[in-house]
């Protein structure tokens, strides 16, 4: 049988953060077959009992949809022999339904990263048909100017030869240090090569000393979330990656 503990079950299925589910419950909104439970901590079978929300049946699902704002320094796999993973990361009740990241973040890259458990989705998202776009936050050692803007409208050439679709590269602040000017960009492309976005900068000669994602398609990244940790998705961000 599954055991699971009771805001954690809450929470999961879209009925508040922990520390929301956990007032509820002391508040004595929440039935376990039928009988108010106050221990917010009840370890309980969310298969075989039935919990109740202010008379709303909750429905178990064995689907996990969470968003992890990924530090440096740890890997976008489920295993690795050297490195802690994104699934390091989670708690213990979160990778029994065996998440895994859609898509890759390089390790020293941060920032959003989409785990889930659903394989259609994740097949649907990284579809190179579908040209999802993904949004870069970047530092670049180099004056990223309007003509590497011209050039990543028109399509770069990457070291292996490949041409890079259209994407669009927004200038923000620069900065001049002892080595040189760097640039604050944001970058928007529509595919996911390995290593893309450094890959398009070495193209016009500059390098990406620092790198995060803050969206995916329809989802952005919770400014709110420290690096490192993650939240399940609302429903509304469930609804738009449908
Ligand atoms: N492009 C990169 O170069 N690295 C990433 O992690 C993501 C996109």
């Amino acid at each position: 049988a599954k055991r699971m503990r009771l805001d954690k079950l809450l929470s999961n299925m879209g009925f508040g953060t922990r520390s929301e589910i956990r007032k509820v419950v002391k508040q004595g909104r929440v039935t376990v077959d039928g009988a108010v439970v106050k221990d917010f901590g009840m370890n309980l079978d969310p298969e075989a009992q039935t919990v109740m929300f202010d008379d709303e049946t909750v429905i178990y699902k064995d689907t996990i949809y969470v968003m992890l704002n990924k530090p440096q320094g740890v890997v976008s796999a489920t295993e690795d022999t050297r490195d802690r993973t994104v699934i390091d990361l989670l708690d213990p009740e979160d990778q029994v339904l065996q998440p895994f990241p859609v898509g890759r973040l390089d390790k020293d890259t941060e920032g959003l990263l989409l785990l889930t458990n659903d394989g259609k989705l994740a097949h649907d998202l990284l579809s190179p048909k579908k040209h999802v776009p993904k949004t870069y936050e970047a530092l670049v050692h180099g004056d990223v100017d309007a003509s590497d803007q011209d050039a990543f409208a028109a399509g770069v050439t990457l070291d292996d030869g490949y041409e890079t679709m259209p994407a669009k590269l927004i200038i923000g602040e620069k900065e001049s240090r002892e080595d040189g000017i760097y640039s604050q960009i944001t970058l928007t492309i529509h595919e996911g090569k390995f290593h893309q976005v450094k890959r398009m900068f070495e193209a016009v000669g500059k390098k990406v000393v620092y790198l995060r994602r803050v969206s995916m398609g329809p989802l952005l990244l919770d400014e709110s979330l420290p690096l490192g940790s993650y939240r399940p998705l609302t429903e509304a961000e469930l609804e738009s990656l449908q």
